[in-house]
């Protein structure tokens, strides 16, 4: 088999004992439907991301319709994000009846740009029907964004403030993950991800333990006290316990993938850093899942063409940011306009990025590099 751009087999070789046995047990006990599985593995969730609680959904586009929900946002209301993500993020905010206001990123780190924020609120300030009411910041290509400063506008503005960590969970900026600054992270288990089931998954983590019963009820129909009294109008979102016994032995070896991703990070930035337009800039004390390697370079399809022919598969994310697809172009843009998003759009490209590289493959990737670059 050739090389792969995500290897989701050599983890499968790793751990096949212990996920098979895993879904045996579910399918002998049958409490498909939040079983035992489910709330072991998020009790474990919760504590690897530092979180009072975690609770399984089905999925990361749920994760956050469930948290904007919980954090009442509805009609009317404005929630800042980045156009420079995958559509979910705005879809979530628009599936509530919400306003997505499209901001710009960091040009080193593709993530929410403090300075455009606050030129988008006051924009938001200054428009009738809407108000401000949360920032949505996506942890790009795995790397937590600068909550340290988004943080600050959340409370200077009284805003709520998510984590879209559905790339980036398990990221941290000095040892402290999204939640130290957020009200809510998300995450997704779809299978390309850090940290990915077989087939559709999600969950919300907080420290807020309203939020924490809020969720729980609108994941399972707006449920209450009584099995037939339903308090809220609520969703169908939840993990299927064949998934969390999937996720269980995945997360048991999730913090050394994460080191093995910044091993691989390491040697494609110490081999690249000087040949490339741009590698990935990681911020001091931050670490990054590495969800994706992302390089800029002056011809992407001449790179993307020769690496093909060598067997080399890579990826773009995003030749169209949302604010450019057509179902989100009438949502607002801050009006400073997203100069960076659209600078980085043709010249990025993403090379095969998981924690089992190996290095004679790896090697092989960075000489295909550096010879379509040169
Ligand atoms: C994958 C992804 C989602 C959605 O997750 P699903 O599980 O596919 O619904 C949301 N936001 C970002 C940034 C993502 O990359």
């Amino acid at each position: 088999m050739g090389i792969q751009f995500i290897d989701l087999k050599a983890q499968r070789k790793r751990l096949k004992s212990q996920i098979d046995a895993g879904i045996q047990a579910v399918m002998e006990h049958g409490a498909f439907i939040m079983g035992p599985e489910v709330r072991e593995f998020e009790k474990q969730l919760a504590e690897f991301g530092q979180a009072k609680h975690a609770l399984g959904c089905a999925n990361g586009t749920d994760a956050l319709v469930l948290s904007l929900m919980a954090l009442g946002v509805g009609e009317g209301d404005a929630v800042f994000c980045p156009s420079f993500t995958y559509c979910a993020s705005a879809e979530g905010i628009a599936n509530v009846g919400a306003t997505p206001v499209f901001v710009d990123v960091c040009a080193d780190t593709y993530n929410m740009d403090v300075e455009s924020l606050k030129q988008a609120i006051i924009d938001i300030n200054e428009t009738a029907g809407l108000s401000p009411k949360a920032i949505m910041a996506v942890d790009i290509f795995g790397q937590a964004a600068d909550y340290r400063l988004l943080s600050q506008v959340a409370q200077a503005e009284g805003l709520k403030l998510i984590a879209d960590s559905a790339q980036g969970f398990g990221s941290t900026i000095d040892g402290n993950h999204p939640l130290n600054w957020a009200d809510i992270t998300t995450t997704s288990f779809f299978p390309a991800k850090p940290l990915g089931c077989y087939g559709d998954g999600g969950a919300v983590l907080t420290n807020d333990d309203q939020i924490c019963e809020t969720v729980d009820s609108l994941r399972i129909h707006g449920k209450g006290e009584h099995k037939y009294d339903n308090v809220r109008i609520g969703m169908n979102s939840r993990l299927d316990t064949m998934q969390a016994a999937i996720l269980l032995p995945k997360l048991s070896v999730f913090a050394d993938e994460i080191e093995k991703r910044n091993a691989v990070a390491q040697k494609y930035h110490n081999a690249l850093h000087n040949q490339v337009e741009r590698v990935p800039t990681v911020l001091e004390g931050g670490i990054s899942t590495w969800a994706q390697y992302t390089i800029e370079v002056s011809d992407w399809l001449r790179l993307a063409t020769q690496l093909k022919e060598k067997g080399i598969p890579t990826a773009r994310y995003y030749p169209n940011p949302v604010h450019g697809q057509s179902a989100y172009k009438h949502f607002p843009v801050v009006s400073s306009g997203l100069p960076q998003t659209e600078a980085c759009l043709d010249k990025i490209i993403s090379l095969p990025m998981h924690p089992y590289l190996e290095e004679d493959v790896q090697n092989q990737i960075i000489e295909a590099v550096i010879e379509a670059v040169n």
